[in-house]
């Protein structure tokens, strides 16, 4: 453990399987969020959705995020 740890980042994996995230996107995690599962609910928040591909699971950023028409649209 160290005074300068940043905890754990959750990278966007792109919007397809040979696609990175265009924007390069990591969830901005909240003071305190130091585990995914944290870091996780600080992007669900923001946006931020994790979805089953193949055998693994992803998270996307926003911007990756495929239309889900039992979302609303975010203003
Ligand atoms: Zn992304």
């Amino acid at each position: 453990m160290t005074a300068h740890s940043l905890g754990v980042e959750i990278a966007c994996d792109g919007p397809d399987l040979i696609s990175d995230c265009p924007a390069s996107a990591a969830v901005a995690a909240r003071f305190g969020s130091l585990t995914a599962v944290q870091v996780r609910a600080d992007g669900r928040e923001d946006g931020w959705t994790r979805r089953r591909r193949g055998s693994r699971h992803v998270d996307l950023c926003p911007s990756c995020t495929p239309t889900d028409p039992t979302r609303k649209a975010r203003p």
